[in-house]
């Protein structure tokens, strides 16, 4: 009998965990041997992550253990950064060695894409892994206890300044989540802040109107939501530099706040773009 085919998925987000949970109903044990590699130990389950950011859940409740998912079957699973797919060897380079394969499943997801505007990088939280959602409630959090004490008011109202950039999902659930934990939970606990004039709550987007990949009703109801719980919406409106704690537009303004978030999309990973495999048309 030949030796069971060696089946490598690089990546366990939605794409290779689903996968995984396939292979399981349809491979035989000795049909082949399945390795599931990526950088965490644990699926991110990014629908729930605004909640991590606000504080609402816990990290392990929208992170789940990918062992769980591996061990069971008998597959094997290696925490490690992928480095570079060897195409014609047929073997994946991680940081923990090489890893070689039959047959190889690439699902390594995306990147955030800063479009190559200066300072996103530097300036701008990012709302993509467990670690952005712990850090922007930490910073959140830190900016009130701060703004508490601010007897200054100009110092209070731009510390509680929060500026989102980028109107996709992302964006939208993000500042709606956020006015959320303000008013149902941080009202009750800050009484020396003002909760209807200190805070503002701005989302930038650059088309003429928010979710603009989606269905316009969407768009509508979305836009409604936001105007209900007092965010700023700032459509048409192209941001071309963040610096630290300043929003620069094209039309030249500049807009000033403590937290400034960077929910603007995302790229195709760039070690996925460096294979060279036939693409879509995005990537
Ligand atoms: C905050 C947020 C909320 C979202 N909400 C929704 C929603 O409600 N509904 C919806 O449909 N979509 C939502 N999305 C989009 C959704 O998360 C993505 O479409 C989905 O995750 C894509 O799945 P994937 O398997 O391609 O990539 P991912 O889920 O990103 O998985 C990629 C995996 O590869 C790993 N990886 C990447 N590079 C390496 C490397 N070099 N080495 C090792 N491991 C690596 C990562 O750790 C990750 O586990 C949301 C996204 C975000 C950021």
């Amino acid at each position: 009998m030949s030796p069971a085919k060696q089946v490598v998925v690089l990546g366990g987000g939605f794409g290779g965990l689903h996968l995984v949970r396939r292979l399981e109903r349809h491979l035989r044990p000795d049909e082949a041997a399945v390795t599931l590699v990526d950088r965490q130990n644990y699926h991110l389950f990014t629908p729930l992550l605004y909640q991590g950011c606000t504080g609402e859940l816990p990290p392990h409740a929208v992170a789940y253990p990918l062992r769980d998912a591996t061990a069971p079957a008998g597959y094997q699973f290696l925490q490690s950064e992928v480095t570079a797919v060897d195409l014609d060897h047929r073997r994946v380079g991680t940081a923990d060695g090489e890893v070689p394969y039959d047959h190889l499943v690439i699902a390594l997801g995306s990147v955030t894409n800063d479009f190559g505007i200066a300072g996103v990088r530097e300036n701008a939280l990012p709302v993509k892994w467990l670690s952005d959602a712990e850090t922007l409630r930490r910073h959140v959090l830190d900016i009130f206890e701060s703004a508490a004490i601010e007897t200054d008011i100009a110092r209070r109202r731009e510390a509680l300044t929060f500026i989102i950039v980028g109107a996709g999902p992302v964006g939208v659930e993000l500042a709606s989540s956020l006015r959320d934990l303000m008013d149902h939970t941080l009202r009750k606990i800050y009484p020396s802040i003002d909760f209807y004039t200190d805070i503002a709550i701005h989302l930038i987007e650059g088309t003429d109107h928010v979710l603009p990949a989606m269905d316009p009703r969407l768009s509508a109801i979305a836009m409604k939501r936001l105007e209900q719980q007092r965010v700023r919406v700032l459509l048409k409106t192209l941001v071309s530099e963040i610096r630290p704690g300043i929003v620069l537009t094209k039309d030249g303004a500049q807009l000033r706040a403590r937290t400034i978030v960077w929910s603007g999309g995302v790229k195709v990973n760039p070690l996925v773009a460096s294979v060279d495999l036939p693409k879509s048309k995005d990537g």
